[in-house]
């Protein structure tokens, strides 16, 4: 296969989402309450589907298992990445997540969820959670039990355009106001810690699961120094965000054309912006924002055409 493997993303009601996705990208959304687009996804809450071409109709979990070939014989039993991309039109939930050793544990074999976010757009003086300033397990626990919550958890201005990574054992949220591209492993585990007192359509409170979050998160905070580098080419603008044990993300800006030659196991890439063409194996595949593909082991030399951007990302 020397083609790209174009994916339909399904899509998930949350009590903080919004229509952004619909209005900003043209996806046919569940409500006007849709908090998460799950765009190249594996994990059985939420399952990528083939488009077209010889795999049309495949989930991505199938073709991970039966075709190891597009993948580069990729050692790993699950498909380990998750993109997806967040309308929080309301604040999201306080939340850690465990690392892979806690949820193989304690969550029947999941993975464990290192995740990071560029930030597509936000309003002006928009926020995020990121960390805390508990210095000891006992500080951490004193402050939540008294509720301390302006006190325990910082908050990071954003702009359009930023990245943040999250690794697992970090106290995070999306706050108001924000669209986020998130690249992650393939989990769907959370620990709440704080819910704004917020009540769904039932009255019901969502559960908190504060002796977990406890357990998993680290202290004191880690603030991560991200080493960002940026290749300048003629037409294009190759930035790398993140290089880790979990993925290798990059944004691709193209200003009318690229070359590049497919040289992983695999990479899995979203076009945020713009509308043009990516040409593989003698085939003119016309791309446009909103779109997601997968670029399989074979493909070789592919040339993109156009104003685009794109996230990408490979294991
Ligand atoms: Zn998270």
């Amino acid at each position: 296969m020397k083609e790209p493997i174009f994916l339909r993303p399904s899509f998930q009601e949350r009590i903080w989402g919004g229509n952004r996705l619909r209005a900003k990208y043209g996806y046919q959304i569940p409500s006007e309450n849709t908090g998460e687009c799950w765009a190249i996804s594996a994990h059985q809450n939420g399952e990528s589907v083939v488009r077209f071409g010889p795999f049309e109709g495949m989930t991505l979990a199938e073709l991970w298992a039966k075709h190891k070939r597009l993948f580069g014989y990729h050692s790993s039993e699950k498909f380990p990445l998750l993109t997806k991309i967040l309308d929080a039109n309301d604040d999201l939930s306080v939340q850690v997540h465990p690392d892979d050793a806690y949820a193989k544990t304690y969550e029947n074999g999941e993975l464990g969820k290192t995740e990071c976010w560029y930030i597509i757009d936000c309003e002006k003086d928009a926020e995020l959670i990121l960390g805390h300033t508990a210095k000891t397990k006992k500080e951490l626990i004193e402050m939540m039990k008294e509720r301390r919550w302006d006190r325990l958890l910082q908050r990071v201005k954003i702009k359009p355009g930023d990245f943040f990574y999250v690794p697992s054992g970090t106290i995070h949220a999306l706050c108001k106001g924000t669209l986020v591209l998130e690249t992650q492993q393939s989990s769907d585990t959370t620990y709440r810690v704080y819910d704004y007192n917020r009540r769904d359509k039932d009255g019901k409170l969502r559960d908190l699961h504060i002796d977990k979050a406890i357990d998993v998160t680290t202290i004191s905070h880690q603030k991560e120094e991200l080493k960002q580098s940026t290749i300048q080419l003629k037409n294009a603008t190759i930035t790398t965000f993140v290089k880790n044990h979990y993925f290798t993300v990059y944004k691709w800006s193209i200003h009318n054309h690229l070359e590049m030659e497919q040289n992983h196991g695999f990479q899995v890439a979203s076009v945020l912006n713009g509308e043009g063409t990516l040409v593989a194996n003698n085939h003119v595949f016309t791309i446009r924002k909103g779109d997601h593909f997968i670029l399989p082991y074979e493909m070789g030399q592919f040339e993109l055409n156009g104003e685009l951007e794109l996230i990408v990302a490979h294991p």
